[in-house]
């Protein structure tokens, strides 16, 4: 079975990782969105909001689990039976940022990582940009998926 998780903050949930998300569904036979939660970080919606976003969107999507995890990616992982990770490249900053971990990551557990592309016009989206765009009353509404619009 190909298992693959999905680590991610999801604060909050953006057309970006629905993207990503939906073309890597036919990839694997289970895909784990996984939230990686880390005490010393603020996040601007709270664990069970983002756990929401989440289920809510791909509650009618038999192929993929949503769990909530600390520490190492990789640990989780193998707690998870799953031998892959997924993640997705907007730019070249990714993909160097996304280097050094997927590398650090083989050689801890010979988990491999999947990278997906961007798709074409989805690739300026980034939960950091809608955070500040929501702290500045824009409209966000066009990078989001239906359930985090209020
Ligand atoms: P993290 O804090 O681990 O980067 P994020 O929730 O910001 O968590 O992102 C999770 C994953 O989704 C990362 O692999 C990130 O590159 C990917 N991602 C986010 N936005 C996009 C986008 N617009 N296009 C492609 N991948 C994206």
């Amino acid at each position: 079975m190909r298992k693959a998780v999905f680590p991610g903050s999801f604060d909050p949930l953006t057309l970006g990782h629905t993207d990503i998300i939906d073309r890597a569904l036919p990839l694997f036979d289970e895909i784990i969105l996984a939230i990686g939660t880390n005490s010393s970080k603020k996040y601007m919606f709270s664990l069970e909001e983002r756990l929401g976003f989440l289920q809510k969107t791909y509650e009618k999507e038999p192929k993929i689990k949503v769990e909530t995890y600390t520490g190492l990616t990789v640990d989780f992982c193998k707690s998870q039976d799953a031998a892959f990770i997924l993640r997705g490249l907007r730019n070249g900053q990714d993909l160097e940022f996304e280097k050094a971990i997927g590398q650090t990551n083989f050689k801890m557990s010979g988990i491999e990582s999947i990278f997906l592309i961007a798709s074409s016009g989805k690739a300026h989206i980034s939960s950091t940009v809608v955070r500040d765009v929501i702290k500045h009353g824009g409209n966000y509404e066009f990078m989001v998926p239906d359930v985090v619009r209020k």
